[in-house]
Protein backbone atom coordinates (compact mmCIF):
# COMPACT_ATOMS: atom_id res chain seq x y z
CA UNK A 1 0.00 0.00 0.00
CA UNK A 2 1.40 3.22 -1.19
CA UNK A 3 -0.09 6.97 -0.94
CA UNK A 4 0.77 9.37 -3.77
CA UNK A 5 -0.71 12.43 -2.50
CA UNK A 6 -4.51 13.06 -1.64
CA UNK A 7 -7.73 12.46 -4.00
CA UNK A 8 -6.62 9.28 -5.22
CA UNK A 9 -9.18 6.40 -5.50
CA UNK A 10 -8.24 2.77 -5.48
CA UNK A 11 -10.73 -0.25 -6.01
CA UNK A 12 -10.81 -3.19 -3.52
CA UNK A 13 -12.10 -6.29 -5.29
CA UNK A 14 -13.40 -8.43 -2.41
CA UNK A 15 -14.91 -12.02 -2.71
CA UNK A 16 -13.32 -12.98 -5.44
CA UNK A 17 -13.46 -16.68 -6.75
CA UNK A 18 -11.23 -17.79 -9.39
CA UNK A 19 -12.93 -19.45 -12.24
CA UNK A 20 -16.51 -18.69 -11.40
CA UNK A 21 -15.70 -14.70 -11.01
CA UNK A 22 -12.62 -14.19 -13.03
CA UNK A 23 -14.76 -12.19 -16.24
CA UNK A 24 -16.86 -9.83 -13.56
CA UNK A 25 -13.84 -8.92 -11.82
CA UNK A 26 -11.88 -8.30 -15.07
CA UNK A 27 -14.65 -6.28 -16.06
CA UNK A 28 -14.36 -4.16 -12.44
CA UNK A 29 -10.73 -3.54 -12.89
CA UNK A 30 -11.26 -2.35 -16.36
CA UNK A 31 -13.82 -0.25 -15.15
CA UNK A 32 -11.45 1.15 -12.43
CA UNK A 33 -9.06 1.91 -15.11
CA UNK A 34 -11.16 3.60 -17.94
CA UNK A 35 -13.00 5.24 -15.07
CA UNK A 36 -10.08 7.08 -13.41
CA UNK A 37 -9.14 5.21 -10.34
CA UNK A 38 -5.77 4.99 -9.70
CA UNK A 39 -5.22 1.65 -8.27
CA UNK A 40 -6.74 -2.16 -8.41
CA UNK A 41 -6.34 -4.35 -5.78
CA UNK A 42 -7.83 -7.80 -5.11
CA UNK A 43 -8.24 -9.28 -2.13
CA UNK A 44 -7.82 -12.36 0.05
CA UNK A 45 -6.67 -14.05 -3.82
CA UNK A 46 -4.03 -14.36 -6.42
CA UNK A 47 -5.11 -14.47 -9.73
CA UNK A 48 -2.85 -13.89 -12.59
CA UNK A 49 -5.37 -14.31 -15.38
CA UNK A 50 -7.49 -11.26 -13.90
CA UNK A 51 -3.95 -8.93 -13.49
CA UNK A 52 -2.66 -10.22 -16.72
CA UNK A 53 -5.85 -8.98 -18.33
CA UNK A 54 -5.77 -5.19 -17.02
CA UNK A 55 -1.87 -5.39 -17.46
CA UNK A 56 -2.60 -5.80 -21.24
CA UNK A 57 -5.16 -2.95 -21.31
CA UNK A 58 -3.09 -0.76 -19.70
CA UNK A 59 0.14 -1.29 -21.85
CA UNK A 60 -1.82 -1.31 -25.11
CA UNK A 61 -4.32 1.58 -24.41
CA UNK A 62 -2.31 2.94 -21.74
CA UNK A 63 -2.71 4.90 -18.37
CA UNK A 64 -0.61 4.13 -14.81
CA UNK A 65 -2.53 2.13 -12.29
CA UNK A 66 -1.41 0.46 -8.98
CA UNK A 67 -2.29 -3.13 -9.33
CA UNK A 68 -1.82 -5.75 -5.95
CA UNK A 69 -3.29 -9.31 -5.06
CA UNK A 70 -3.79 -11.34 -2.63
CA UNK A 71 -3.87 -9.02 -0.04
CA UNK A 72 -5.71 -9.58 3.33
CA UNK A 73 -8.71 -7.09 2.31
CA UNK A 74 -9.47 -6.60 6.49
CA UNK A 75 -6.01 -5.69 6.93
CA UNK A 76 -5.74 -3.68 3.88
CA UNK A 77 -9.18 -1.66 5.10
CA UNK A 78 -7.84 -1.62 8.50
CA UNK A 79 -3.91 -0.10 7.32
CA UNK A 80 -5.82 2.42 4.73
CA UNK A 81 -7.81 3.57 7.39
CA UNK A 82 -4.96 3.86 9.84
CA UNK A 83 -3.15 6.07 7.10
CA UNK A 84 -5.40 8.84 6.72
CA UNK A 85 -7.45 7.09 3.75
CA UNK A 86 -11.16 6.93 3.59
CA UNK A 87 -12.89 3.27 2.75
CA UNK A 88 -16.19 3.46 0.89
CA UNK A 89 -18.24 0.23 0.62
CA UNK A 90 -20.69 0.00 -2.15
CA UNK A 91 -23.50 -1.52 -0.84
CA UNK A 92 -27.28 -1.56 -1.90
CA UNK A 93 -28.04 -1.12 1.78
CA UNK A 94 -26.08 2.24 2.27
CA UNK A 95 -26.86 5.48 1.86
CA UNK A 96 -28.20 7.03 -1.50
CA UNK A 97 -25.04 7.96 -3.54
CA UNK A 98 -26.29 11.46 -4.43
CA UNK A 99 -26.42 12.63 -0.50
CA UNK A 100 -22.60 11.83 0.44
CA UNK A 101 -20.45 12.54 -3.12
CA UNK A 102 -19.79 16.09 -2.60
CA UNK A 103 -18.86 15.43 0.93
CA UNK A 104 -16.54 12.52 -0.44
CA UNK A 105 -14.91 14.69 -3.11
CA UNK A 106 -14.55 17.34 -0.83
CA UNK A 107 -12.40 14.78 1.53
CA UNK A 108 -9.26 15.84 1.02
CA UNK A 109 -8.15 12.40 1.62
CA UNK A 110 -7.43 8.70 -0.69
CA UNK A 111 -10.18 6.79 -1.24
CA UNK A 112 -10.49 2.95 -1.24
CA UNK A 113 -13.61 1.91 -2.97
CA UNK A 114 -14.75 -1.70 -1.74
CA UNK A 115 -17.03 -3.57 -3.90
CA UNK A 116 -18.08 -7.14 -3.20
CA UNK A 117 -19.28 -10.46 -4.82
CA UNK A 118 -21.61 -12.88 -3.85
CA UNK A 119 -21.49 -12.38 -0.18
CA UNK A 120 -20.03 -9.42 1.94
CA UNK A 121 -18.72 -9.93 5.64
CA UNK A 122 -19.95 -7.96 8.43
CA UNK A 123 -16.72 -5.97 8.67
CA UNK A 124 -16.92 -4.42 5.61
CA UNK A 125 -20.18 -2.87 6.52
CA UNK A 126 -19.01 -1.76 10.28
CA UNK A 127 -15.76 -1.23 9.48
CA UNK A 128 -16.05 1.12 6.29
CA UNK A 129 -16.00 4.85 6.66
CA UNK A 130 -19.38 5.37 4.22
CA UNK A 131 -21.43 2.37 3.04
CA UNK A 132 -23.16 3.78 -0.45
CA UNK A 133 -25.95 2.42 -2.64
CA UNK A 134 -26.19 3.58 -6.45
CA UNK A 135 -30.04 3.51 -5.76
CA UNK A 136 -31.32 0.94 -3.03
CA UNK A 137 -31.64 -2.00 -5.56
CA UNK A 138 -30.00 -4.91 -5.96
CA UNK A 139 -27.23 -4.89 -9.26
CA UNK A 140 -23.90 -5.40 -10.31
CA UNK A 141 -20.57 -4.36 -8.68
CA UNK A 142 -19.11 -3.92 -12.36
CA UNK A 143 -22.03 -1.14 -12.45
CA UNK A 144 -21.95 0.29 -9.06
CA UNK A 145 -18.20 1.15 -9.48
CA UNK A 146 -19.10 2.90 -12.97
CA UNK A 147 -21.59 4.78 -11.63
CA UNK A 148 -20.24 5.85 -8.29
CA UNK A 149 -16.54 6.92 -10.36
CA UNK A 150 -19.04 8.52 -13.10
CA UNK A 151 -20.99 10.20 -9.94
CA UNK A 152 -17.47 11.17 -8.41
CA UNK A 153 -15.85 12.62 -11.53
CA UNK A 154 -18.61 14.28 -12.70
CA UNK A 155 -18.17 12.91 -15.92
CA UNK A 156 -14.93 14.35 -16.62
CA UNK A 157 -13.18 10.84 -16.59
CA UNK A 158 -14.62 9.89 -19.73
CA UNK A 159 -12.31 12.26 -21.39
CA UNK A 160 -9.14 11.40 -19.66
CA UNK A 161 -6.73 10.69 -21.81
CA UNK A 162 -3.96 7.77 -20.80
CA UNK A 163 -0.41 8.33 -21.03
CA UNK A 164 1.61 5.99 -22.97
CA UNK A 165 -0.75 4.33 -25.07
CA UNK A 166 -0.32 2.98 -27.77
CA UNK A 167 -3.41 3.10 -29.70
CA UNK A 168 -6.00 5.95 -29.34
CA UNK A 169 -9.72 5.72 -30.93
CA UNK A 170 -10.72 8.00 -33.79
CA UNK A 171 -14.38 8.43 -32.57
CA UNK A 172 -16.66 8.19 -36.17
CA UNK A 173 -20.25 7.30 -36.43
CA UNK A 174 -19.26 4.24 -38.06
CA UNK A 175 -16.66 1.95 -38.54
CA UNK A 176 -13.09 1.26 -36.07
CA UNK A 177 -10.59 4.12 -36.32
CA UNK A 178 -7.87 3.31 -34.20
CA UNK A 179 -4.73 5.38 -34.64
CA UNK A 180 -0.91 3.45 -33.37
CA UNK A 181 1.04 6.75 -31.46
CA UNK A 182 3.69 4.77 -30.52
N1 LIG B 1 -26.44 -8.35 -1.50
C1 LIG B 1 -25.31 -7.71 -2.07
C2 LIG B 1 -25.05 -6.28 -1.52
O1 LIG B 1 -24.70 -6.20 -0.36
O2 LIG B 1 -25.11 -5.27 -2.23
C3 LIG B 1 -25.41 -7.75 -3.59
C4 LIG B 1 -24.30 -8.55 -4.17
S1 LIG B 1 -23.87 -7.98 -5.74
C5 LIG B 1 -23.95 -9.44 -6.69
C6 LIG B 1 -22.12 -7.77 -5.66
C7 LIG B 1 -21.66 -6.38 -5.33
O3 LIG B 1 -22.24 -5.43 -6.20
C8 LIG B 1 -21.98 -5.88 -3.94
O4 LIG B 1 -21.11 -6.39 -2.98
C9 LIG B 1 -21.83 -4.39 -4.12
O5 LIG B 1 -20.48 -3.96 -3.99
C10 LIG B 1 -22.31 -4.17 -5.56
N2 LIG B 1 -23.67 -3.68 -5.66
C11 LIG B 1 -24.75 -4.33 -6.16
N3 LIG B 1 -25.83 -3.56 -6.12
C12 LIG B 1 -25.45 -2.39 -5.58
C13 LIG B 1 -26.11 -1.15 -5.29
N4 LIG B 1 -27.40 -0.99 -5.55
N5 LIG B 1 -25.39 -0.15 -4.76
C14 LIG B 1 -24.07 -0.29 -4.50
N6 LIG B 1 -23.39 -1.43 -4.76
C15 LIG B 1 -24.07 -2.45 -5.29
Amino acid sequence: MEFHGCDKIYVLRIGHRPGRDRRITTHVALVARAFGAHGFILGDVVDQRVVESLSKVLKTWGGMMRIEQGVDSKKYVVEWRKRGGAVVHLTMYGVHVDKVISELRSLGKDILVVVGAEKVPPFFYTESDYNVAIGNQPHSEVAALAVFLDRYYMGSELYSTFEGAKLVIEPSHRGKKVVRVA
